[in-house]
């Protein structure tokens, strides 16, 4: 089998992939924060563009690429499928591993895709601005650039604990000309609430949303974008699955089980969805496993109820599996998996038995990355590193069952960005 799939061969696909006129059954919608009634787009278009609400409630299976979101995604799409030889000599194993590398992007992640598409859809409508959070920096800085692309400013809420930890991040936010502001903020009244008066108060995703979207109901021109857990960003993050299924066939093999890092569910609902999309019509088999660090752990610790996207309360209530909106993660490294809650459509997934969720440790998902440096070359970002620890635990559990299968995982970004998390 061939190490690499043709990058020039495979196509960018035309459409994005919405799992839900699919699935056996839906989660619950979505509620409005005040009225407790199921949203309507005009709810939505209060905080977010026109055009990204339309994609939020796309009924049809496939949903056209912006055209001019095409030409800005051609400058990295479409991404690797590479097969980890050197990894599977580092594990001795008989299994193929194989990974789709989002990290050629712009920015270093799989964030630049749904940024760029939202920067175009904002664009369209005359949007003069998106305001956004940023827990790690990757989702900010994806931001950052498809903006500038598009001729939009960006402001960008950083949580403390990694705006004082990253300066690189923000650095390269700022030289996209994004603002950007330590979170928990004095500027608006959820950060001032938030920190009660200490100015050390190391911040979280959820309080960094509830300052973004304070901003934008409050403000002008401006509205808000989410890098992940709605259904509009998974379905954008579906190229990744739909390219993978187009390689796969190029290189003649199917994946066994496909891994995915789960923070709000995003790079795992785009490589995985069009494949379970292929699993529910009958012509694919496979398992699909979600990933999680146990210190954040909710799709296996948290409950699966309606609950708050932010810490205020500011935005909608979705049906997601949740540690509570108000659940201040422990610093782990992987900054982009620190998240309270996750997608609905993933959580439903898991509820639904169609998805099995892991927990694993720092330690393990540390050795892993490790591991994947020396065989491999590349430093998976500290999220993307939990996918690959459990790559390696069904490659070396079949081994030891006496059988090989076909892993696929998505290596969702790069982790020359977290040398500091590394160094510790
Ligand atoms: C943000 C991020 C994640 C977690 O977000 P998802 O929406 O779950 O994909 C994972 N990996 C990388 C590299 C990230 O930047």
């Amino acid at each position: 089998m061939e190490r690499f799939a043709s990058r020039r061969r495979c196509l960018i696909p035309e459409n994005f992939f919405n799992i839900r006129p699919l699935l056996p059954s839906l989660p619950p919608p979505p509620l409005h924060p005040v009225t407790g009634s199921p949203l309507v787009p005009e709810d939505l278009r209060a905080i977010f563009a026109p055009g990204f609400v339309a994609h939020e409630a796309a009924t049809e299976t496939l949903v056209p690429v912006p055209a001019k979101a095409m030409e800005v995604l051609e400058l990295w799409r479409p991404t690797p499928l590479v097969r980890a030889v050197g990894l599977e000599r580092h594990l001795g194993v008989k299994s193929r591993i194989l990974y789709k590398y989002e990290g050629v992007s712009p920015t270093g992640s799989h964030k630049s895709n749904t940024a760029v598409v939202q920067a175009c859809l904002a664009a369209a409508d005359g949007v003069g601005a998106l305001v956004t959070e940023t827990g790690a920096g990757q989702w900010g800085s994806a931001l950052a650039h498809a903006c500038t692309r598009f001729g939009l400013r960006t402001k960008v809420f950083m949580v403390r604990a990694s705006f004082r930890q990253k300066p690189g991040r923000k650095a390269m936010m700022n030289l996209f000309d994004a603002e950007v502001v330590e979170s928990p903020s004095a500027s608006t009244a959820s950060g001032r609430a938030a920190s009660a008066g200490d100015p050390d108060h190391p911040g979280s995703l959820g309080i960094a949303i509830s300052e973004a979207v304070e901003e934008v109901v409050t403000g002008g021109c401006a509205k808000y974008a989410l890098g992940s857990v709605l259904d509009a960003v998974l379905m954008h993050q579906t190229l990744i699955g739909q390219e993978a299924l187009a390689q796969l066939r190029e290189m003649g093999c199917e994946p066994d089980v496909v891994i995915g890092c789960v923070g709000g569910g995003s790079n795992f609902a785009g490589l995985a969805f069009p494949m379970l999309g292929e699993v529910l019509k009958g012509r694919m088999k496979c398992r699909f496993v979600a990933v999680e660090p146990e210190a954040c752990s909710s799709l296996i610790r948290g409950s699966l109820r309606y609950d708050n996207g932010d810490c205020a309360g500011l935005t909608p209530l979705l049906y997601m599996h949740t540690l509570g909106r108000d659940f201040v993660p422990p610093p782990i490294h992987a900054g982009g998996l620190r998240y309270h809650g996750m997608a609905p459509l993933v959580s439903h997934c898991v509820a639904s038995g169609l998805v099995e969720p892991l927990a694993l440790g720092q330690d393990e998902v540390f050795r892993a990355a490790r591991a994947f440096l020396n065989a491999e070359g590349i430093l998976p970002a500290p999220e993307s590193a939990h996918a690959v620890a459990a790559a390696i635990r069904e490659a070396l559990e079949a081994e030891r069952q006496g059988f090989a299968m076909t892993i696929l995982f998505n290596l969702s970004g790069h982790g020359l960005f977290d040398m500091s998390a590394y160094a510790s």
